[in-house]
């Protein structure tokens, strides 16, 4: 049937919104760069912090990029692939993630200025993919070499990765803490599972009395005052079902009509309560983690047999413990037999501030070793934790990849140089779009001296000049305390070269993939 002229052909579901051409690209990129906006004055070492407040007013501070914008309430489908820049530097190296979104949001501002002038958005992403593999072979000319060896030079890193993060004051301590932690779980071939680690945040004291332990520290106490507080030579049984009777399901009724059935019925339940002790000790473990509850009848008669036990333990710490120890976590008391044991040098009950903890030490498995948190607050300790994290993942990447490259915008100010000189050599409308990429990475010098009240320009001008000619140093940064360009790498100001490769595939990427849409169509919002 002919379609009469002037009638719409509706061909979206009523109330869907469709923006195109040059506004769909306007608002996109308006939308990513304002949350680029938003972490960037947390870059660098005198960044400031953000207070994230949610709907049940828990509040979050943080000067973690990928913190505030996971905490963020963004709805925006081209903020939200941002967002994603952030959680994807932090899985893949655990650093960096202000960078990378401070870098993909200057990317696209440099866009914007190239789409008025007409370059096409193709050509644009075309330039920047070019730029971006040109930028990170640059970048690994610009890498030095580093091992677990050089403990000196690994402790550097984790300080530049925990600066502007409250745990400063004792970074040296923390520093030493992470490099000895991520040592101990170094395997032959010179990997790192930073989840090896168990972090333990317990607050109260002060940040400098964190501590790492050899083994396995459980935020749990010994369920029964006369258990012992120490046991050498710990045989350890996990269980994951509880160890009391457990109620059935139908509603049943027992009648009882003499005295003598009444004793009887609770003799039976003694009895059944006494035989899962019993059999804790039958197969030799003087040591029960149970992450269930436990009866206090159970209690007493493990306190009698010098049982240490503690119950309702977490799942995650009951694996940790499994794999420190050997041991196998039971799904029955019945079916608990020698071969679920798990066996450390000793398990011990210790105080840390006012608050027992258990201690399972010397264990089977020597990666095993646990970093205890402290700090005033919680949120003191939340952030610290977030700190550690990031050092943790940053030693590691360091010792896998061993190399590394300097900070304070040193890197960032020669490829803007190197790629400037690239371009020239590629010609076309793709030269443009290299030398905005160019332009785009002195964002993070420019933002570092702005956040410590340096005058941007000044610095610049002065990084620019030590960059070049005959004389040039290339690793000369940004002092934020000074505002000078010195060199970096006697400062200590080092991040490994992974850092700072996945921030420039992950913003040119986010960049390119934002660009190339000119056409959005969102359905309507569903009600209720
Ligand atoms: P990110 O989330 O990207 O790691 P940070 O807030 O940790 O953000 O800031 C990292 C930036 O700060 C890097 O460019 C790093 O080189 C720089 N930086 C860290 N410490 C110093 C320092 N002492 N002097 C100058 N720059 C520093």
């Amino acid at each position: 049937m002919a379609q009469q002229q002037g009638q719409p052909v509706i061909i979206l579901r009523e109330g869907s919104t469709r923006t195109r051409g040059r506004d769909a690209q306007g608002m996109n990129l308006m939308a990513a760069r304002a949350v680029a906006e938003a972490v960037r004055t947390t870059l660098g070492p005198k960044g400031m912090d953000k207070m994230l407040v949610d709907s049940l007013g828990d509040v979050v501070i943080t000067n973690d990029g990928v913190t505030i914008l996971k905490e963020m309430d963004i709805e925006h489908p081209a903020a939200k692939m941002i967002v994603e820049i952030a959680k994807t530097q932090d899985d893949e190296v655990g650093d960096g993630t202000t960078t990378a979104v401070v870098l993909a949001g200057e990317l696209l501002k440099k866009s914007e200025g190239l789409l008025d002038q007409d370059v096409h958005p193709t050509v644009i992403a075309h330039g920047y993919r070019q730029a971006a593999t040109k930028a990170r072979e640059i970048l690994e000319s610009l890498s030095f070499p580093v091992t677990l060896k050089d403990e000196g030079l690994v402790k550097k890193f984790t300080i530049t990765a925990m600066t502007g993060k409250g745990a400063e004051a004792v970074g040296e301590k923390l520093a030493d803490l992470c490099v000895k932690s991520v040592k101990a779980v170094v395997d032959e071939s010179g990997n790192v599972d930073v989840d090896d680690i168990m972090v333990v945040k317990k607050v109260g004291g002060t940040i400098g009395d964190s501590e790492l332990i050899e083994g396995i520290v459980i935020d749990k106490e010994r369920i029964h005052p006369n258990m012992p507080k120490t046991v050498k030579n710990a045989k350890i049984a996990l269980l994951d079902c509880p160890m009391e009777i457990e109620k059935t399901e139908i509603d049943a009724k027992i009648e009882i009509t003499s005295p003598d059935q009444l004793q009887s019925f609770l003799d039976q339940e003694e009895k059944m309560l006494k035989d899962m002790v019993e059999k804790v000790k039958k197969i030799g473990a003087n040591v029960v983690f149970c992450q269930k509850g436990v009866d206090d009848l159970v209690q007493h008669y493990l306190a009698k047999s010098g049982i240490l036990a503690a119950r309702r333990v977490k799942e995650s710490d009951l694996k940790k413990i499994a794999k420190a120890t050997g041991a196998r976590v039971s799904t029955s008391i019945d079916e608990l037999a020698k071969e679920d044991i798990g066996v450390s040098g000793l398990v011990e009950e210790r105080k840390i501030g006012d608050e027992a903890m258990i201690f399972i030490e010397k264990c089977k498995d020597p990666k095993a070793v646990s970093l205890i948190l402290r700090g005033g607050t919680e949120h003191v300790v939340d952030e610290l934790e977030r700190a550690v994290h990031d050092a943790l993942r940053v030693v590691g990447v360091v010792v896998e990849d061993k190399k590394y490259v300097v900070g304070g915008g040193a890197c960032e100010i020669e490829l803007a140089l190197r790629l400037k000189e690239y371009a020239s050599t590629v010609g076309g409308r793709e030269q443009l779009a290299i030398e905005a990429f160019a332009e785009a990475m002195e964002v993070i010098p420019r933002t570092l001296s702005e956040n410590a009240g340096l005058d941007p320009i000044d610095a610049l001008v002065s990084l620019r000049s030590k960059h070049e000619g005959k004389n040039a140093m290339k690793t000369a940064g940004i002092n934020v305390f000074t505002g000078e360009s010195v060199d970096m790498k006697k400062e200590g100001v080092v991040e490994p070269l992974r850092v700072k490769t996945q921030a420039i595939s992950g913003a040119s990427e986010a960049a390119i993939m934002i660009l190339r849409i000119d056409d959005v169509i969102a359905a309507s919002k569903l009600s209720g």
